[in-house]
Order: C-alpha cells, then structure tokens, then sequence
C-alpha cells in the first residue's frame, strides 16, 4: 500500500517528485491545527510561534554553549528569568528539555540527588531505599522516570484522589508515615498542577508543608497547567507555588507554542550542574575567554539540545504579558461554556462539575440507551460507548475527541481547551457530531441481564 512510496531507494528523486512527497504528507498528517482536534493538550497553531520554527531550523545551532548559541544562551536567560518572577522564587535554574516527560525525570534526579547526593558516584547501594510520592492520577512520567534512575517503581506510591481528582491528604500522610516506618527514605512528593485527564490542582500549601516536615523534595508536575500563571483570574490555583523545589511547566500545551517547548525550572540554583555535570573538558573548556556560567550545557542530561527559546520567545514578545493572559483565559472561559452546554444537554453527563484547569469530562448515551438513568446503566456498558463512537468519529474524520478510563471509572470523553483559535460554535459542534456519531448505537445483548454487577456506584 502507502510503504512503497514511503521507501527510500538507492536512486535520488527528483524535486518535483519530493514537492509531491510533501503535499501528500501534509494531506495524511492528522491536523492538529484544526478547531475540530481535541485529542491531545497540544492544539492549534500560532503563526509566530511557527515563524520560530523555522528560523530556529535556519540558524540550526545547539544549544550546549554560549560561545556557539550566544543570542539564544541570552534568550533563554531571558525567559527563564521571567517565569521565575511569575513563580516567585528568588533564584532559578532551568532549561528547556524534549517534553514534559523528560522535564520529571529532571524532577526526580534532582530530589534524589538532593537526598542522597552519593549516588551519582557511587551508584544506589541498596542500604537506603528512597521513596518517591505521587497521586494515582499523575502523569505516568513519574513511574517511569522512578525506573530509569534506579529507584525502581515499586518504590513509587501512589496516593488515593478524592472525587475530584486532587490528591487525598489524609491517604499520603499514611502512607509517608508507612514507608518510613518500613526503613524506606521519602525523598520527594509529586504536585500535579493540571492533571491530564480532569485538570485537577493538588492541594500545593498543604504538599509544601508536609515536604518541609519530611525535609523532602516538592516537585510540580504544571505540563498542563503552567500556563494559567499568566492570568491574574486563575493563577490563584497556584497558591503556595514559590514553595515548590522544582517545576515542569510545558508551553507547548496551554500557551499553544509549537511542539516541543517543555521548561525544568528549579530554585536551587547550582544543583542541576552538581547533580548532571561531567566536565567534558572538550566542550566545557574552564579557560575560556568569557564567563563560563553562560554555557548551560553541563546542567543537562544531554550533550547538545535544540533550539525550543526562538519560538517561545517571539511570540512573547509578540503577544506581551497580557496576549497571553488573554489567550489563556479565553481557554478557561470556552472550557466553563462546554461545561454548561454538556450539562444541558440531553445524553451528555459530566464527570466533574466543577472544572480547574479548562478540561471537560463527560460520558454520552446514545439516544435508545437514555430510557435508564446513567447512574443505572451498567459500568460494562457505559465502556463500551466512547470506544464505539471514537471509532465512528475516526472514520468520518470531523473531529478528534480523546476517551479513556480513569481509575474504576470506565471510558469517558474529555475535552481539553487550548487551540486560540476555538469558538463556541467548535464548542457546539462536538456535541453534536458526537450525538450524531452515536445515534444509532445499539442496545448491547445484555442490556437486562441483572446478573451484570456495577461497580461505580
Ligand atoms: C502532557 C503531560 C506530561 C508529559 O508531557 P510531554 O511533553 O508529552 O512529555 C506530563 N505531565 C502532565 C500533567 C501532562 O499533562
């Protein structure tokens, strides 16, 4: 089929025949520009943020030193300096890493290397086993990260969340007091800001004071969320962020910059060079001829990195402080008007009332299934609808809508608003393709088998 026009063969093509290739590229691609794409955090497209795209791909520099990225070396300074100020910390260092995924993997070295900071010599020994605390609805990045350094994922513990997504307080002071009484070592807590799912907030204030209790790492997972530090009506979902030790913060999600943009910020300036740095004498030569503090290299677990501050950096400049806070809290506002319109309507229920970040969950019914109460349709069969209508939506191609389980809750929708470019009639539409994706869904077989058990309620 299409793989032998994606082979490479032993001739070159011809340019001709590569414009072609790149049209039908582009006519395959799925559009994630579109007002119609939901599926992922990352939507819309900025024409700035993409003008530093591809000035970022002329320039073509790595970003290891300031002596072959000055411009860049500064620019970063430069933004970083300004996210530390919407933060509130007095110090920062940070950079800019390939995805929100990688930025807590910065999160955990960093607590680990915190705690036990002879681990980078000497490797874990196994006489201190350390612990790292997150909610069962945190990305899974920080397991996997738990993996990648050796501390394995049973020693990841995931705490219980409430109904509403955050996590439980009560649940994590049990269980801090439970590993340590088992002789293990709490090293950090994880703090989503913005889960990806529901959107929920930790409670940050509450995390800062057990952390300080513990002595122990506050990491923020704000991949999602981040963006909201930039208005004055949701930064407030913030309170207590100064307090956080590090943060992940993706502005490739919620200010809508082009994919990849992901900042590792910490305050404890000085510690991520300790913790990554190698010295490598043939880059980071100590005699140069300029201040050597410039080349940020060393503080990263990479050799060189790309340019992700151009685009970033363009369009703030572009839109200003307040461009963006506009942007932002249009997301909220659209996602508060998906909210109501899912409430209204007839076969839509939502999962939360009460939104934080600016995602929508909701479960649908189709029109035959809506003579039972949803809290009486069987959890088995609630599953299977998303799946059903996904695919119906997949094949009709007009609009991407992401479903999944979430916990012991079976497959629900979730609309999460980011494109600058939504209106409320995009808003509109998803439920009424979804409505007519789904019309003629059947009954399943055993619609009245009242053997089936319901776990949900
Ligand atoms: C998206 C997301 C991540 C991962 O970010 P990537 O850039 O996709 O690696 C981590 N945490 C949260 C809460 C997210 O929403």
């Amino acid at each position: 089929m299409m793989s032998h026009c994606l082979d490479i063969n032993p001739e070159p093509t011809d340019l001709e025949q590569i414009l072609s290739d790149c049209r039908e590229t582009l006519k395959y691609c799925v559009k994630t520009g579109h007002p119609h794409f939901f599926n992922q955090l990352s939507t819309g497209i900025d024409v700035i943020g993409m003008a530093g795209t591809w000035l970022a791909a002329s320039a073509n520099t790595n970003m290891f030193t300031y002596e072959v990225a000055p411009v860049f070396t500064l620019m970063e300074e430069v933004i970083f300096t300004h996210m530390r100020n919407l933060i509130g910390w007095q110090d920062v260092d940070a950079i800019f890493v390939p995805g929100g995924a990688l930025s807590n993997l910065y999160g955990v070295l960093l607590a680990r290397h915190h705690a036990m900071p002879e681990v980078k010599r000497a490797g874990l020994s196994g006489d201190k086993r350390p612990v790292v605390f997150t909610s069962e609805q945190s990305h899974f990045s920080i397991k996997r990260a738990a993996a990648i350094l050796g501390i394995g994922t049973d020693n990841v513990v995931f705490v219980r969340c409430l109904g509403n997504g955050k996590m439980d307080l009560q649940d994590l002071h049990e269980k801090l007091r439970a590993s340590q009484q088992a002789g293990a070592v709490p090293i950090m807590i994880n703090a989503t800001c913005g889960t990806t799912v529901l959107g929920a907030f930790d409670p940050l204030p509450e995390l800062a004071d057990l952390c300080e209790q513990y002595g122990i790492w506050l990491h923020l997972d704000a991949a999602w969320g981040g963006g909201a530090l930039l208005t004055r009506d949701y930064k407030y979902l913030f309170q207590g962020i100064e307090r956080a030790d590090s943060i992940t913060w993706n502005p490739h999600k919620m200010m809508g910059v082009p994919l990849q943009c992901s900042a590792f910020l910490t305050k404890h300036k000085g510690l991520m060079k300790m913790c990554n740095g190698m010295g490598a004498t043939y880059l980071f030569q100590t005699d140069k001829h300029y201040d050597v503090s410039y080349d940020t290299g060393d503080m990263s677990i990479q050799c060189g990195r790309h340019n992700d501050v151009l685009k970033l950096w363009l369009m703030w400049k572009a839109k200003g402080d307040l461009g963006f806070e506009e942007q932002i809290s249009k997301n909220f506002q659209l996602a508060a008007y998906f909210r109501d319109k899912v409430k209204e309507r007839a076969g839509f229920h939502l999962v939360l009332d009460k939104i934080e970040a600016p995602n929508v969950c909701f479960w649908y019914l189709p029109p035959s299934w809506r003579t039972r109460a949803i809290e009486k349709v069987k959890h088995a069969h609630l599953h299977e609808v998303a799946p059903l209508v996904k695919a119906k939506m997949m094949e009709s191609g007009g609009l991407m809508v992401q479903y999944q389980p979430l916990g012991d809750l079976p497959n629900l929708f979730r609309v999460a608003v980011s494109n600058p470019s939504l209106t409320t009639r995009d808003l509109d539409y998803i439920l009424e393709e979804i409505d007519h994706l789904g019309k003629e869904i059947p009954l399943p077989p055993d619609w009245d088998d009242e053997t089936l058990r319901d776990n949900r309620h």
